[in-house]
């Protein structure tokens, strides 16, 4: 494997902070103060633990990880040349890890959740009450899902940017980058028949690598737990502490019979992966050395203060808002009928978490101040760009271009709001506009086409819409989604304007005729009908009588056009960006890692409490007592009675917490971690797991902007109540002794 160098240091905002600080008491003369502070940052620096950071493994010999609690060598961790523990970690949606040489992984219950709605019926509801295999024979398919192993990673930087001319717009920059992208990733695959590539921006505009995956495409549900225990506490505790759910699911990857990724096939094999994580059923106890590899989603450490005022300020209270309107509906529809709260469960459960989770961003914002904290990091900087007439060339420009763009995107937002959330929340829209798009786009080469529709994507993109039908698509919830969104459109002001809509609601229309109209004319909802449309020619489509093809086929120019303006846009923020990364490099004398960005990434910490508010300090563990204490019958909290007499009859056996004398269900750890992280395994310091990774504390939500040694504290279940759960509740005594557990 080869391995990208990025030449870091250390990773920490303190000393931009300190900076500013600095400056700004020397702005006041107050210099006896200054040099005070100094001494005082320069004191608290070598005793602060610099845990912030998701490190990409190529990074982690430079971390000393060893002086910090390692017991293992770092190799053993990733090392191009022998099978490092970085096999056994897989992307599943989130993360999960390989636990038995046969395939068998773990994960998070809210990770797999999806695969399980979509397996259960009224008769047979897993979800409600679990599912356990009692043989290999009854592993039931994971709709949709995949395993994804990361096998090796190179830098491609100089690559992708020497397609870059000096002349080119910013949209032929962009689409120049994306084609070379593509060529890269079709040009490697072709070496590697059996791996999918993908290159990851790294740096947007500044780093790129390529990534060699195997997919796994045969996943099958072994476990899962009631939804009473695996997702205990429901939303109400979701993102907050203390925690008790036992929120793990167990699934085994299968391949065709030769050992090659293979779709699901009664003749397939478990999987054997190259290495899997040996499980240690003592756990952690507090101050241990943890450290997680998972695939964390996105976080924004690196933008500038323009993004965050448009965040705060536009789009994350817009979103919150319109999730919660659509949980509310969901809710409201799925009353009464336990069939049709079976189609809404995954979908309320995704709308809430992110909706709960913007809620946590936006009270961190404005508790920590942080917009105008940035805005003064950003002063200094700009200060610094002042200061001299080279640097002032180079990157004079860069802030105020930035905040121009953010500034854009507000003034566009209610009227991508409504064509956005059309395509994202109505899903015989979507169905529709993937029909139409995939027509026309199918009409280019394959290097030309938007991903969805590459020859190598466009089977699962088929996959998905019929997947959506069956498990969640309800016709009434559609519908007033539908309504809602279009009773948006005469409200844009002119130039946000979406004549095609506005025709639609125009006055003299009525709203629920029109839209009746439109859901009864239409056969989006039939897999056969669509089925038919896939080879069809732009002109064709045409000629199909039906109305919400219609109504995509007539907005199908204005998703262009904005896919193009997005693309234009994104071409200009690469290029900014990638320019204020460099600055403010050289004005803080360090070297970033890159923001999450959904590639495989190590974080480490220790298990820790953590002091939230005034006087409030929260214990790093939970316990089953705490599971009794929050109970009521009543679902978020209604316990299985099997385990409430297991803890009434302190039935604890050798998975007991020797230090708690009870059994430990969930812990507080002081990782960086984000969205992504979701079923990362946690590890102790000889490389062993010891918990599943399965959200943040309420102020960690912020994560994503900034992380604090503070503040932010990453939750998982612990391993001994996972394994408690298997064999007292559910009786899986197989499982264990698979997982090497005696
Ligand atoms: N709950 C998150 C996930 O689903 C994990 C996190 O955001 O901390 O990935």
């Amino acid at each position: 494997m080869e391995t990208p160098r990025l030449d870091l240091k250390c990773f920490s905002r303190i000393i931009l902070k300190q900076e500013v600080l600095v400056r700004k008491l020397i702005n006041i003369k107050n210099i006896i103060s200054a040099l005070l502070l100094v001494s005082i940052f320069c004191g608290l620096c070598s005793a602060v633990q610099a845990d912030e950071g998701m490190w990409p493994l190529s990074e982690i010999q430079k971390l000393n990880l060893q002086e910090k609690g390692l017991r293992i060598d770092p190799a053993l961790i990733y090392d191009p040349a022998r099978q490092s523990l970085l096999y056994a970690v897989v992307e599943v949606g989130a993360t999960g890890s390989f636990i038995s040489e046969e395939g068998l992984l773990i994960t998070n219950h809210h990770v797999a959740f999806g695969s399980v709605q979509a397996a259960s019926t009224p008769e047979k509801d897993y979800l409600k009450h679990g599912f356990l295999a009692r043989t290999r024979a009854e592993e039931i398919p994971a709709a949709g899902r995949t395993a994804r192993i990361t096998e090796s990673f190179k830098d491609v930087s100089t690559e992708v940017l020497s397609v870059v001319k000096k002349k080119m717009s910013s949209s032929e920059r962009a689409r120049a980058i994306e084609r070379k992208i593509k060529e890269l990733a079709a040009a490697a695959e072709k070496a590697n028949p059996d791996k999918r590539a993908e290159v990851a921006e790294m740096f947007p505009g500044k780093s790129y690598w390529l990534f060699l995956y195997t997919d796994l495409k045969d996943i099958r549900l072994v476990y899962v737990p009631p939804l009473s225990v695996g997702n205990f506490g429901g939303e109400d505790d979701n993102w907050v502490w203390p925690r008790h759910t036992g929120d793990f699911t167990l699934m085994r990857a299968y391949v065709a019979p030769d050992g090659q990724p293979a779709e699901y096939s009664l003749d397939n094999v478990p999987f054997h992966p190259k290495t899997y994580l040996k499980i240690n059923p003592a756990g952690v106890k507090e101050g241990d050395f943890v450290f997680l590899l998972g695939y964390p989603g996105r976080t924004y450490r690196h933008l500038p203060a323009s993004y965050i005022a448009y965040e705060q300020n536009v789009r994350m209270p817009a979103v919150a808002d319109w999730y919660e309107w659509q949980i509310r509906l969901m809710e409201e529809m799925s009353r009464g009928s336990r069939e049709v709260a079976l189609k809404h469960e995954a979908r309320i459960k995704g709308l809430a978490n992110t909706m709960k989770n913007y809620r946590g961003k936006l009270a961190g914002l404005k508790r920590l101040e942080y917009l105008a904290q940035k805005q003064q990091e950003e002063e200094a900087l700009r200060a610094f760009i002042q200061a001299d007439p080279k640097r002032q060339a180079v990157y004079g420009q860069v802030l105020p271009g930035l905040e121009k763009i953010y500034k854009e995107m507000e003034l566009n937002y209610p009227r991508n709001f409504v064509l956005e959330n059309l395509r994202r929340s109505v899903v015989l829209f979507q169905n529709a506009m993937t029909v139409v798009e995939a027509v026309h786009e199918r009409q280019k080469p394959d290097l030309e086409r938007n991903i969805a529709y590459m020859d190598k994507n466009f089977a699962r993109t088929k996959q998905r819409i019929g997947l959506t039908i069956r498990s969640s698509f309800y016709l009434p919830t559609d519908l007033a989604i539908f309504k809602e969104l279009l009773k948006k459109a005469p409200t844009l002001s002119d130039n946000q304007r979406i004549e095609e809509l506005s025709q639609l609601v125009s006055d003299g229309c009525n709203l629920d005729e029109t839209v009746n109209k439109i859901f009864e004319n239409t056969r989006l909802q039939e897999e056969e009908f669509i089925k038919n449309l896939w080879d069809r020619k732009p002109a064709e489509l045409k000629q199909i009588d039906d109305a919400m093809l219609k109504l995509a086929l007539a907005l199908y120019p204005q998703y262009f056009k904005m896919e193009e303006a997005n693309r234009a846009r994104k071409g200009h923020l690469d290029e900014l960006q990638a320019r204020l990364v460099n600055i403010r490099q050289e004005f803080m004398g360090q070297q970033f890692i890159p923001d999450a960005n959904s590639t495989l990434r190590l974080t480490y910490g220790r298990v820790e409490g953590y002091e939230p508010r005034d006087a409030v300090f929260c214990k790093p563990f939970t316990t089953v007592e705490g599971i009794v204490e929050k109970t009521t019958g009543c679902e978020p909290y209604d316990t299985p009675p099997a385990l409430l007499e297991l803890v009434r009859q302190k039935k604890f056996g050798r998975f007991i917490n020797p230090e708690l004398k009870t059994i430990s269900v969930c812990m507080l750890y002081s990782t960086d971690t984000t969205g992504g992280n979701s079923g990362s395994p946690i590890i102790n310091a000889e490389g062993e797991l010891v918990g599943v990774n399965f959200d943040r504390t309420w102020e960690a939500t912020i994560n994503d902007f900034t992380w604090s040694h503070d503040f932010s504290r990453s939750i998982g279940v612990d391993i001994r109540y996972v394994l408690w759960i298997l064999q007292e509740l559910a009786g899986a005594g197989g499982l264990l002794a698979e997982m090497g557990i005696k």
